[in-house]
């Protein structure tokens, strides 16, 4: 499979997943299959969100990738100012710590860390969500710098050293995936690029026999989340398979299928993805107008960011 064909499949597998979650979201488990108990199912539509529509965690992402390609790398100011104007026009999903950080008035580079100062609580799986483009557009500058990327991204909105690691261990899990190799045996190495202070904690829910029911927190906290991600992609033979167990986790399930969809996407390859989902998919973009990003236009952001 080609490279390019992966990058197409972590950006457009996330927001499928996304999409495949939202009117799940909250929900208990196994919601996904009680519906379509014949297989991945549909778009269906839900709790708020249209037949296809994707939520804050692709719009978010789409965010950071038009920021890279219109910055031509990584600007945290303008990341943050395309945020702010994005929540200032309340999207319909917007978590809440992350809310909290964007409306505080501080400035890019301390919002994040006052909050987490303030409150100790910031390991939310948000900074994980919205990976994929970053994740594309790092990868072929190598492990460091693809690292070092995703912490500077996650921690405009999450103070926390947790999700900022998470969010590193998930760029480089995408970027071996891209390079198309297993990127589940890679998470040794992987969690060797972990600050010491945080890796026990990622390394247990990252381990081969971890199961989401192991989970101490809700998988709206990140080590559940990249956890159940990983779970999601060992425990299943196919992308539509591995989104599907995403959902029927329950709980946060756009976020949790959008983070497996990222990296489930880079391993399967776009054309994974039935037609009738990416058909259905669309990303309207609150703050910037009436656009509405479908696949074609999400194909050619991952492709502009692969081959920038
Ligand atoms: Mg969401």
């Amino acid at each position: 499979m080609e490279r390019i064909e992966r990058a197409i499949g972590a950006v457009l597998g996330s927001a499928v997943g996304d999409a495949l979650g939202a009117p799940f979201e909250f929900g208990p488990p196994g919601a996904r299959a009680a519906r379509f108990p014949d297989g991945p199912g549909e778009l269906c539509g839900g709790g708020g969100w249209d037949p296809g529509e994707a939520t804050d965690d692709t719009q978010m992402a789409v965010l950071v990738g038009e920021s890279l390609l219109e910055r031509e790398g990584l600007d945290p100011a303008d990341i943050f100012d395309r945020f702010r104007r994005w929540a200032a026009a309340e999207p319909k999903d917007l978590g809440l710590q992350t809310e909290q950080v964007l409306t505080s008035g501080e400035p890019w580079h301390r919002a994040a860390e006052a909050h987490f100062r303030m409150t100790g609580h910031a390991a939310g799986n948000g900074s994980l969500m919205r990976a994929s483009t970053s994740a594309v557009y790092f990868a072929p500058d190598g492990q460091a710098a693809t690292t070092a990327a995703a912490r500077r991204i996650a921690a405009l909105t999450h103070g926390d050293p947790a999700a900022q690691e998470g969010t590193a261990v998930l760029h480089e899990l995408v970027r071996v995936a891209l390079d198309g190799d297993d990127p589940l045996t890679a998470v040794p190495d992987a969690l060797a690029l972990v600050h010491p202070a945080e890796r026990d904690r990622w390394a247990t829910v990252l381990a081969a026999d971890w199961h989401p029911d192991r989970a101490t927190e809700a998988n709206g906290a990140v080590w559940p989340c990249l956890g159940s991600a990983l779970w999601a992609l060992r425990t299943t033979g196919s992308l539509p398979q591995a989104l599907a167990a995403a959902v029927d986790l329950g709980g946060d399930t756009d976020t949790v299928a959008a983070v497996t969809g990222t990296l489930a996407g880079a391993v399967y390859g776009a054309e994974a993805l039935p037609r009738r989902w990416t058909a259905a998919l669309h990303v309207p973009l609150p703050g910037y107008g009436d656009r509405v990003l479908r696949a074609p236009e999400l194909i050619a952001l991952a492709r502009a960011l692969a081959t920038r």
